[in-house]
């Protein structure tokens, strides 16, 4: 009798488990439309998804886990460039004065929240040390978050080097120590690496790191095979970190025709911020007011930044064969709002829908090195998924409606 309910519990525990694994295995959701991020657009679609991932996209009757057909179902979208833990403090300001660890984190943890129910289930964090913190704490506790890659520290032209005399000019890194600093960014975890080839907009944009410079950091990334991703707004930084072979510009503000086009020529990524940044931080103005070079002059100079960008944008968009990634430099303020950047693209710089979105998916997947497994609507790739009301491609503010997030597989918002 003992061992015969022995045997009983052991059945009915095998049982209890296959039923807990099956159903969540196979999932499947019928689109009104679906765009699959590659430029294809399709009506009536029902997707299938196994063990998280896609096994088939093709019309199909009967029953289905999430009935999506009144909406458009999209692949994740991916923000290449956000600071995932920048938030204001509880005083409302930006140098969050006597916080504690545990307050960042939260404060982080809701970040990525706001970020992943937006419709955002990948960002690329340009970077610190703490992003591998919330990251693993999203993991551990299972709370709703993007898929985060991070660079985990910044690399600037003095990073590595001694200290100067107090008084002294500041020391430049020799580029023995810049490749030294790729290395130990890359032994702590980084997947990428960030690097400042020119000043901030607020302090001119003018190149910081020297030619010889970047060539070291980015020839040391390369050969450690990492993607590098080059904070530039003058035309001679953008040329310098094309030349010397990184891999993606940030920003590009002040970028000319000729570096437009140079950047076409090597295949080099180019991540312009056109619509949500430099809007934010005006919003914001009183929040950062007084901190480090938010200064008034530092204001003054993203105001007139804007129509700058604007029109930056709109060569690019007519520089043949040049890779638009999407980014948006989401801030404290911004985290949630990162679809604005599509929207400002489209709107004001007259990009095509099909094209932001593109960019805003498979492209910026591709920039990733991870088109294999996200940034599209196909079989084999992760179900990363995003249904909004409406159809973007008539009118692309509908990619603010998000009704239905899926990552990898897992409904983390339903209508
Ligand atoms: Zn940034």
């Amino acid at each position: 009798m003992t061992r015969f309910l022995f045997v009983l519990a052991s059945f009915v525990g095998i049982a209890a488990a296959l039923a807990d694994a099956q159903p969540a295995q196979r999932v499947t959701i019928r689109a009104g439309r679906l765009l699959d991020g590659r430029g294809g657009s399709r009506e009536n679609v029902v997707v299938t998804i196994d063990g998280g991932t896609i096994v088939s996209v093709g019309g199909a009757s009967g029953p289905v886990t999430h009935d999506l057909s009144k909406y458009t179902l999209l692949p994740g979208f991916i923000d290449t460039h956000v600071h995932i833990g920048w938030h204001f403090g509880k005083d409302g300001r930006f140098d969050n004065t006597g916080e504690t660890p545990d307050d960042r984190l939260k404060a982080a943890i809701e970040n990525a929240r706001i970020t992943v129910m937006n419709g955002f289930t990948t960002v690329q964090s340009v970077g610190e040390a703490r992003d591998l913190e919330l990251r693993s704490a999203l993991e551990k506790e299972s709370l709703p978050g993007p898929r985060i890659l991070t660079s985990v520290r910044q690399i600037n032209e003095r990073t590595g080097a001694q200290r100067g005399e107090r008084g002294a000019p500041p020391v430049l890194a020799t580029p023995e120590q810049l490749r030294q600093a790729v290395r130990e960014a890359k032994a702590g975890g980084a997947d990428l690496i960030k690097l400042f080839a020119s000043a901030s907009i607020r302090d001119g944009g003018k190149q910081t790191m020297t030619d010889e410079q970047l060539q070291a950091a980015c020839g040391e990334a390369s050969a450690q095979g990492l993607r590098t991703l080059v904070h530039a707004h003058s035309p001679e930084s953008i040329k310098a970190s094309v030349l010397a072979g990184c891999t993606q510009i940030e920003h590009g503000n002040f970028a000319t025709d000729e570096v437009l086009k140079l950047m076409a020529d090597k295949g080099t990524y180019f991540d312009p911020n056109v619509g949500l940044v430099l809007q934010n931080y005006l919003e914001n103005k009183a929040k950062f007011l007084g901190i480090g070079n938010y200064t008034e002059e530092g204001f003054a100079a993203m105001e007139k930044g804007i129509p700058v960008v604007l029109d930056m944008f709109k060569r690019a968009l007519r520089t043949p064969k040049l890779k638009i990634v999407y980014g948006t430099d989401a801030v404290a303020g911004a985290h949630g709002r990162n679809i604005e950047e599509a929207i400002v693209r489209v709107t004001q710089g007259g990009q095509k829908p099909m094209d932001a979105i593109v960019s805003l998916t498979s492209m910026s997947a591709a920039s990733m090195r991870k088109s294999d497994t996200i940034g599209a609507i196909a079989p084999g790739l992760q179900a990363d998924l995003v249904a909004v009301e409406g159809n973007p491609l008539a009118d692309i503010t509908a990619l603010r409606h998000v009704v239905f997030v899926m990552k990898g597989g897992k409904a983390i918002r339903k209508p």
